[in-house]
């Protein structure tokens, strides 16, 4: 049996003071395998890099020919060495020329060697390369040197990721960790953006690998555990915690994995083996996430998230690294990319600098998803694992109409992008060409465009897209940026600004409509395993009166005696309505009995998105003044799937039959009440969707600002009324196994109508 001379610890500290020698790349790298070599007492030691182009280059060796160092490449899964990296697992063999994999490389002089010993170097979780030692007799090494050199692996891998290795590279390679990556998710808003990345969870930094004093480095370590499992107790305790049982669970889990004694044994076992506490805790993170990351189950990817959390929660208190870059503070062109955010997250950042914004999760009728459209910023979801493998200042295009993401893109894919901005600036340009013409159907049917819209900062958008005003203000915005509850005065001026900007056109403003995945950090409610179905919206208005009453106050202090137009979200049942009715008519006196001027002309609109309010249209529509669908709810739940979760709701077409039919009954109902009737779900700024909708007779169309472009390209070229005829079959009748999209998509190939 081979042992090591003096152990990983000497080890480490004689790597240490190498790369703090003055040396070049390659004479480092040579003399570390030599000094890896003598520690291991092994007769060979290599290392390879994994390229850009799959390759595996012998980057440097001891003991094998010299000549085959940046000559010997190996693909990945070719031989041992390609074996490793591709599984990213040890390999220990007494054998080596033996194995079926063995693939002999004569330049290397290499069969000579029985003894192997392979491990991946390691990085986030990704191979970076293969860490090699041998030995001319047969013998298996055993775990303690598997150990020492994983560990030794670690302290290569961030070697990789800061050294200038590209004068030692072959000319025109580059290490695969800066490769040009791709990701296909899916679209959550229209249009291209090229920056540079922000993370939204910047990875720490770990500078200090080595370990001075193993014990000092043990106490540091249960100190770092420590406060950590008392944070997460004080976060579950608070009683401030907002009530999403997401959050409770995923604290539930990190608490699990905190106390968990296998990932703590694992830590001091790397500390043992000569690492710091924050090294020990990469090193491990980095051996788990390869683990994972090679599972399929959704469930263990899950969890994998929980993992890289804490692991990094741990090496903020340990590093005590806040976040690289202060939230707010950003780069020009900068393009945010997280797993996941809140809209109020989101809305935290300096808009005036942000294109975009890319998440590794989220649905694109999550809220993070409107607000990033109402912010006119480009966006995608579902990229997978995007951010382990990006650096804050990456260079990177997100193309929002494809749902693709390039990072560190290459030169001419960035110059077919850079092609592209500009064609869709022309694009625009003719967009806003349009802005005057009135928004009718060859056939000479009215299609009302309007904005949803939710910040002062992009009302002055009509000016430019031309929309008859705005057909659903988000009130809660407003209340989703603040730290505090925004006061009456402050709600007032809100109000009165954007009825201001918007002149003659109208706006309809919702009201609050929080709850759900639109949290107010500073407001207390009580936890809720099903928040979207909870307490929220206008339940949680007529609980707390005060709140409701103040909102209308500023509204109708804000109109000032000019007209008003009130939209209730999340109506379950007339009397709810009703009730709001009743809120505001008081209202309504409170201000005459003061003297003060109320609208000229007050509406009252009910939002329809919860399904039973499709069975009682003959008690509210009467009572209403207008309705307006909100296809986001609506869809979520007529589906039972949530709107947030593409795992379920990209499932079920919200314009397939059932959904359809449903729409219909409502826009048929409000017809013969001689209501008006809006949609203002995401539904009606997708050109093909909004065209169902006008195939089963709506007419007013409410979306993000960019989208009315796109949509009155549509309504100028559409002759309707033989698609209402086709589309108003198949829902009666059904479609002989057509989809509506299908026999739309068909319908808009044969009448080459412009569909972005
Ligand atoms: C909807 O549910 O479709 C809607 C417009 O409201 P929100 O997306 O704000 O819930
Ligand atoms: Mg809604």
């Amino acid at each position: 049996m081979v042992t090591s001379i003096g152990g990983p610890r000497v080890l480490l500290r004689q790597l240490r003071e190498t790369m703090a020698e003055p040396l070049a790349s390659q004479e480092r790298l040579d003399k570390i395998v030599s000094l890896i070599a003598e520690n291991m007492r092994a007769d060979v030691c290599s290392f390879y890099v994994l390229r850009d182009d799959g390759a595996l280059e012998l980057f440097a060796t001891k003991g094998l020919a010299k000549e085959s160092v940046h000559m010997t490449t190996l693909r990945l899964g070719e031989g041992l060495v390609g074996l490793i990296a591709a599984e990213a697992e040890p390999l220990s063999l007494d054998d080596a020329p033996s194995h079926p994999a063995f693939a002999y490389r004569p330049e290397t002089g290499e069969d000579r060697y029985f003894a192997f010993l392979g491990v991946p170097v390691l990085r986030a979780g990704q191979t970076l390369g293969v860490l090699v030692v041998q030995n001319v007799e047969r013998h298996k090494y055993g775990e303690d040197e598997i150990e020492a050199m994983l560990t030794t692996a670690t302290i290569l891998a961030e070697m990789i990721a800061t050294s200038d290795f590209d004068n030692l590279i072959k000319p025109g390679s580059d290490i695969d960790l800066r490769r040009p990556r791709m990701y296909t998710g899916v679209s959550f808003t229209d249009g291209i953006a090229l920056g540079s990345v922000v993370l939204h969870d910047p990875r720490v930094v770990v500078t200090n690998f080595i370990a001075e004093d193993t014990e000092q480095e043990k106490l540091r370590l249960e100190s770092g555990l420590e406060k950590m499992r008392v944070s997460i107790d004080a976060m579950l305790d608070h009683g401030d915690m907002q009530p999403s049982s997401d959050h409770r669970e995923i604290l539930e889990t990190y608490r699990m994995f905190a106390n968990d004694r296998g990932w703590v044994h694992r830590l001091t076992e790397a500390i043992d083996n000569g690492l710091s506490a924050e090294a020990a805790v990469e090193r491990v993170q980095n051996d788990t996430r390869a683990r994972m990351l090679r599972q399929t189950d959704p469930y263990i990817r899950d969890r994998l998230h929980d993992l890289d959390d804490l692991a990094n929660r741990l090496l903020r208190v340990l590093t005590g690294d806040g976040h690289a870059l202060g939230r707010k503070e950003l780069p020009e062109n900068a393009i945010l990319v997280a797993r996941n955010m809140g809209p109020a997250e989101l809305l935290e950042y300096d808009r005036t600098k942000l294109r975009g914004i890319v998440l590794e999760e989220g649905g694109a009728t999550a809220h993070v998803a409107i607000v990033a459209r109402s912010l006119g910023l480009v966006a995608v979801g579902q990229a997978q694992s995007i951010v382990s493998m990006c650096e804050t200042g990456d260079e990177i295009i997100i193309d929002g109409t494809a749902g693709i993401v390039h990072l560190r893109p290459t030169p001419d894919i960035e110059q077919a992008y850079v092609d592209k901005v500009r064609v869709s600036a022309r694009r625009r340009a003719h967009y806003a060409a349009l802005k005057d013409k009135p928004s009718i159907t060859k056939d000479g049917v009215d299609i009302t465009l309007l904005h949803n819209s939710g910040l002062v900062a992009d009302l002055p958008m009509l000016d430019d897209t031309g929309a008859s005003g705005v057909g659903l203000f988000r009130t809660e915005l407003q209340f989703m940026i603040a730290s505090r509850l925004p006061r009456l005065p402050e709600q007032m001026e809100l109000y009165a600004e954007a009825m201001a900007i918007a002149g003659d056109r109208p706006v309809v403003f919702r009201l609050l409509d929080i709850g759900g995945d639109k949290v107010l950090p500073y407001l207390r409610s009580a936890q809720e395993e099903n928040p979207a179905m909870g307490y929220r919206s206008i339940r949680l208005g007529l609980d707390r009166p005060g709140l409701l009453r103040t909102q209308i106050r500023a509204l109708l202090m804000a109109a000032n005696g000019r007209p008003l137009k009130i939209l209730v979200p999340m109506v379950t049942e007339t009397f709810e309505f009703l009730q709001t009715r009743m809120v505001v008519q008081k209202e309504i006196e409170r201000l005459r009995r003061a003297g003060k001027p109320t609208p000229s002309r007050l509406e009252l609109g009910a939002m329809v998105e919860v399904p039973s309010l499709l069975f009682e249209l003959d008690q509210l529509l009467p009572e209403a003044d207008f309705v307006s669908i909100g296809s986001n709810d609506l869809v979520q739940f007529l589906t039972a799937s949530d709107r947030a979760n593409p795992r379920v709701s990209k499932n079920y077409d919200p314009i397939a039959l059932p959904r359809l039919r449903a729409i219909r009954m409502v826009v048929e109902a409000a017809k013969r009440y001689n209501i008006p009737i809006t949609m203002c779900g995401e539904l009606a700024g997708k050109p093909l969707e909004a065209l169902a909708l006008m195939a089963i007779g709506m007419t007013r169309l409410s979306m993000g600002p960019a989208s009315i472009g796109p949509i009155k390209e549509m309504v100028l070229n559409l002759d309707l009324k033989p698609i209402q005829q086709s589309v108003g079959a198949a829902l009666s009748e059904g479609a002989d196994g057509v989809t509506i999209r299908q026999l739309l998509q068909e319908w808009i190939k044969t009448q080459g109508l412009p569909v972005a």
